[in-house]
């Protein structure tokens, strides 16, 4: 055993020991982590017993919010009576079968059948295996290319995040996968060229996909993955009736349609799958996470067509799954989850509060730093730029979405950074009032990062 020092607290246990997920090796080393100890509601303390309002929802995650006695009691239930079970084969237990039910319930069209995960990324893996799986025992092996879009995010994962495309992501000394994974643009309503309105951008967007389609090959294309809104690639808002425009073409060339509802399913934007409720569009395939247990467990699960599970029907195996697929735990946490969204109301709450979100936040765009706020409801973000009229990016060196989370974080309020975005989604249960607060903190947090800017000369 090793002479690890006993007296060392949180903080310095885990900068001793930890490697956390999409780190900054020198700010972490500057800073160390931000330790946190509790949560309730729409508030987190952290180990000096400070109190933040956290706008970030966990990661886009704690729907229902934090501290909830009926989601501890139903997880400490379900440990008691059965705390694991495998689902291989033929195993089953009653909350995975009783969640996947649910979900069957709240899903579009004939999105039936589910295959559990452990989170996102395995959700979009597994998606990914089903696409070949599908096409071969249709008499279409070739189809197994697969076609996402820039500034996407899918995960983590070997293949999820080959599949996605956010600028830094794929680093230089990593051989991502590459055979058979083709991007086309993402529907920036932004950053739209000289000219262009949603319209005319659409029908590029839908030009560009079939010319990729002819290109690869009607017959190789398998699947497109999207989200609804891409979320980590910066709160991207396509243009109207671009995704429906999108789902057609797939559909006309027996692509299958997947929609990566990680981040947008269950009530971030007011409705169960902002598929088919926003979007007009039935996928083939959705991929959930988070808001599915609000983080209370980790669980992912794809969810998809009667059309496919009856057509891999035979004497053949589907070889896929994880250990804590259909875990007895997470699923009876995603249960009783789901029963508080509904029990609550909270996705109409999420559209009422949405969109006071929406309207405090917009006020923002009156600051001279902030070039966009966009998004829909909880899923929003505020875009700082160096100069709003050409909207030029300020440089990543200046890492501005940092220091104004970190000029929020010492007010109080926890929002997160992605270049020079600040991403706002915080649990549905937030109010108007704690909106409120969250509204003029980043305004004083943007005010203050620009002025020092002023000061040192770079803006
Ligand atoms: N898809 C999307 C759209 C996401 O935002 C994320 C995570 N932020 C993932 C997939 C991956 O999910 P996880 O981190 O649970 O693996």
């Amino acid at each position: 055993m090793k002479d690890t020092p006993k007296d060392l607290d949180p903080q310095q246990l885990d900068r001793r020991h930890l490697l956390h997920p999409w780190t900054h090796f020198d700010s972490f080393a500057a800073d160390g982590a931000l330790m946190l100890d509790r949560g309730e509601g729409c508030y987190v303390w952290d180990t000096a017993d400070r109190r933040y309002l956290d706008a970030v929802g966990g990661l886009w995650c704690t729907n229902i919010g934090l501290g909830r006695k009926e989601m501890a009691d139903a997880i400490a239930d379900q440990a008691l009576r059965l705390a694991f079970s495998n689902t291989f084969v033929d195993m089953g237990n009653t909350p995975s079968a009783k969640l996947a039910a649910k979900l069957a319930d709240l899903a579009p069209g004939d999105l039936n059948r589910v295959h559990f995960t452990t989170g996102g990324s395995t959700a979009i893996d597994s998606a990914y295996r089903m696409v070949a799986f599908y096409h071969r025992v249709m008499g279409r092996p070739e189809k197994t290319h697969v076609i996402a879009r820039d500034q996407s995010y899918h995960g983590a994962t070997y293949a999820s995040i080959s599949i996605g495309k956010r600028p830094g992501d794929k680093v230089p000394e990593f051989a991502y996968a590459q055979d058979g994974i083709h991007h086309v643009s993402a529907p920036d309503t932004y950053r739209m060229p000289d000219g262009f309105d949603e319209a005319v951008l659409s029908d590029r967007l839908v030009a560009e996909f079939e010319a990729k389609i002819k290109e690869i090959g009607t017959d190789r294309v398998g699947a497109f993955f999207a989200e609804p809104i891409q979320a980590s690639g910066g709160v991207v808002m396509p243009p109207d009736g671009y995704l429906k425009r999108m789902a057609d073409v797939c559909r006309k060339h027996d692509i299958l349609f997947i929609a990566d509802e990680v981040v947008t399913g269950f009530g971030r934007i007011g409705h169960w799958f902002a598929s088919e409720d926003v979007f007009d569009v039935t996928p083939d395939i959705i991929c959930c996470a988070k808001g599915l247990s609000s983080g209370y467990q980790p669980i992912g699960a794809v969810i998809f067509s009667d059309r496919i599970y009856n057509a891999m029907q035979g004497d053949r195996w589907y070889a896929s799954g994880y250990t804590y697929a259909g875990h007895p735990v997470a699923c009876a946490a995603a249960l009783k989850n789901i029963e508080i969204i509904e029990d609550e109301d909270l996705l109409h709450r999420a559209k009422r509060v949405g969109g006071y979100l929406e309207a405090r936040l917009g006020a923002l765009s009156d600051l001279p730093m902030v070039g966009d706020v966009r998004g829909r409801r909880l899923m929003m973000c505020v875009e700082s730029v160096a100069d709003k009229e050409t909207k030029t990016p300020l440089p990543d060196h200046l890492g501005v979405g940092k220091l104004i989370s970190n000029a929020a974080e010492a007010h109080g309020l926890l929002v997160r950074p992605i270049g020079a975005l600040n991403v706002i989604s915080p649990a549905l249960v937030i109010t108007e009032a704690e909106i409120d607060f969250m509204a003029e903190t980043l305004e004083v947090a943007i005010q203050e990062v620009a002025d020092d800017l002023v000061r040192n000369g770079e803006r």
